[in-house]
């Protein structure tokens, strides 16, 4: 959460950060700011809400100078305030900083500077940094270092990382040392691009693109000063390390709105193409299995493994729930999904013989990332399941799948489940054909897979039906979303969606269970949403919708092509093209994205920038 952007080097700052800032909104927008030094003076800009905001602030308030920092927030501590905003000053006015993270310590440092007099303005954590810098620059100055020294600057970091408990992608700059950019990270992305005669700090590669494509990643414990010519990365137990630039990939482009009104729809339509990416490639037809290039574990080692950890967040968590389904149906391996919030602090009994996947859009998000991390510490193999190439997790994981989605911008998840539940099947495949699947009924499968985008294609075609739907329940205060088996996990994401992005009450449940206490909110205002294509547990479904009828209780379901039965019981149907059941969710969720979609529409909600959320969650 939270965007950072840096630049020095020989064009006017601001436009660049501004340029970055607008790239990386999507990771939070409570406020934004930026900061510049030019003449040993430090100019800052700052207020609350979009960039929007923050750019007609600085058409009448320019500011001049090529080297600057910048912020969009994601508050944590503190209100989205114009004061809580960042970038951050030192009393002094000689330290100015933008931070992504939380300082978990902050209130006993802010204890310990109040007490030698320091005066604070915010309420966030982050201000006790910048102050902490100030204070330990303050220290050095009066032992006789100069001010205008970098060693000064790297001194002063320095002794406050060192002093830090919590998260950190700090972008600092110093008055006194002008023409120098320092980086410091840990736990929160920072990269750093490389240009003629320029350098870029950001969250994520997105602002580099059109600038760049040589970059450096900072690992954990890394600082780095940059110089309009000149870079150097110290890491905090090695001191000076190599710097390994590397180049970024083409797919990291595509981040252009086009003729869709936003990203998520964008997004939603994709899915034709983005599953066909996640599947290229990895159809082996001769040996009727799937091939993955970077899962570096051998086939014997694949072969041996006998109990399989998902750990995921959020969206992931429900792709991740159906692939524990597939997993247990195709490869008949034991599967566990868990919540990677829960997983880092279990302390779970994971065995020799147990492979670890995270799952995970962004690669970045925190309680993810801790999950994998102590997985490795306990000496698992942690494979990662990712989409953005490069990220945090894709670095640290022993190896991994990419989703090969392309950038997702929508805050709220569409494309990436979909991509997701696909590599998931793929996975499914490759270890059931190493055990007891058969030749014959690894073709069936990939013949299955194969056929999936041109029907999520034409799942699309539902779209007029879905806005039909929302128009008529779209002043609903709750709904129930309900499925079974393959299409339980699609039910929990339908649910997810429209609370994300319409604010409304909505409940995912596996259809049978809604007797257990979910069908007491059953009345005339509140629809359910069944997704009941055709298959194995149809009828079960199918009576489970009765007892909502019977109640009294509006019904939309998501029906197979033609289903007469349905729509006699029913309010409204949305028909989707029939499908293997193990492949349903990739086209049962796409009429609730939309659904989630078009009544956020119609409720006036901000679709791409749902309130209080952001994507990528690098915060705990
Ligand atoms: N904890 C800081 C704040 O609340 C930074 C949050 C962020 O990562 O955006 O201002």
């Amino acid at each position: 959460m939270c965007g950072i952007v840096g630049y020095v080097g020989h064009r006017p700052a601001s436009d660049l950060l501004l340029d970055g800032l607008s790239r990386l909104e999507y990771r939070g927008y409570d406020s934004a700011g930026i900061a510049v030094v030019e003449d040993r003076e430090i100019a800052v800009r700052k207020r609350r809400g979009r960039v929007a905001g923050l750019i007609e602030l600085i058409e009448s308030h320019p500011v001049e100078g090529s080297i600057g920092i910048g912020h969009t927030r994601w508050a944590t501590h503190g209100d989205p305030s114009d004061v809580n905003s960042h970038p951050h000053l030192d009393e002094s006015g000689r330290v100015v900083l933008v931070h992504n993270g939380v300082i978990e310590n902050h209130d006993r440092l802010k204890a310990r500077l109040s007490e030698t007099g320091c005066g604070f303005r915010s309420s966030t954590d982050t201000e006790v940094v910048a102050q902490l810098i100030g204070w330990h620059l303050e220290q050095f100055i009066e032992s006789g270092h100069a001010a205008d020294d970098p060693e000064t600057c790297w001194s002063a970091l320095r002794a406050t990382l060192d002093e830090l408990e919590g998260t950190y992608g700090l972008g600092v700059l110093f008055r006194d040392c002008p023409g120098h950019l320092w980086a410091a990270r840990c736990g929160s992305p920072l990269v750093i691009g490389v240009g003629e005669q320029e350098y870029f700090l950001a969250s994520d590669t997105s602002p580099l693109i059109g600038y760049t494509r040589d970059v450096v990643y900072l690992d954990d414990h890394d600082t780095a000063r940059l110089g309009r010519d000149e870079i150097e990365v110290r890491h905090r137990d090695v001191g000076t390390r190599d710097v390994a630039v590397q180049t970024i990939q083409d797919e990291a482009v595509d981040v252009e709105l086009g003729e869709f009104p936003h990203y998520m729809l964008k997004e939603i339509y994709e899915q034709p193409d983005s599953i066909r990416s996640a599947m290229r490639g990895r159809m082996d037809g001769d040996d009727a299995t799937a091939v993955f290039g970077g899962l570096n574990a051998d086939a014997g080692e694949l072969r041996r493994i006998d109990r399989i950890v998902l750990t995921a967040c959020g969206t992931s968590w429900h792709a991740g729930l159906v692939g524990e389904y597939l997993i247990e149906e195709f490869a008949r391996i034991p599967t566990e999904v868990e919540y990677a919030s829960e997983l880092r602090y279990r302390n779970a009994p994971l065995t020799d013989t147990t492979m670890v996947f995270a799952i995970t859009q962004s690669g970045e998000t925190a309680d993810t990332l801790a999950a994998v991390r102590e997985c490795r510490r306990k000496g698992h193999k942690t494979l990662a399941i990712c989409n953005t190439v490069g990220s945090t997790i894709a670095r640290e994981a022993d190896g991994g799948i990419y989703l090969h989605a392309g950038p997702e911008i929508g805050v709220a998840s569409t494309k990436a489940f979909t991509s997701q539940v696909t590599v998931l099947a793929l996975l499914a495949l490759y270890l059931g054909r190493m055990r007891h699947m058969s030749f014959r009924a690894g073709e069936a499968f990939l013949e299955s897979l194969e056929a999936m985008p041109e029907l999520v294609a034409r799942t699309l075609e539902c779209h007029d039906a879905v806005r039909e739907v929302a128009r008529r329940f779209a002043d609903c205060g709750n709904f129930l979303y309900l499925g079974r088996q393959y299409n339980f996990p699609v039910a929990l994401e339908g649910a997810l969606k429209l609370k994300e992005i319409s604010y409304i009450h909505a409940e995912g449940y596996p259809a049978a269970e809604m007797k257990h206490g979910p069908i007491a909110l059953v009345d005339e205002r509140t629809p359910s949403v069944f997704v009941t294509p055709r298959g194995g547990v149809y009828e079960k479904v199918v009576s489970n919708l009765e007892e909502i009828k019977a109640r009294g209780g509006p019904v939309i379901a998501i029906a197979g092509p033609d289903d007469e039965r349905i729509a006699g019981l029913v309010d409204e149907v949305i028909p989707v093209p029939d499908v293997p059941e193990f492949l349903q969710p990739l086209v049962t969720s796409i009429p609730l994205q939309l659904l989630a979609y078009e009544v956020a529409l119609l409720r006036g909600c901000d679709v791409d920038r749902p309130r209080n959320l952001a994507k990528s969650v690098t915060v705990e």
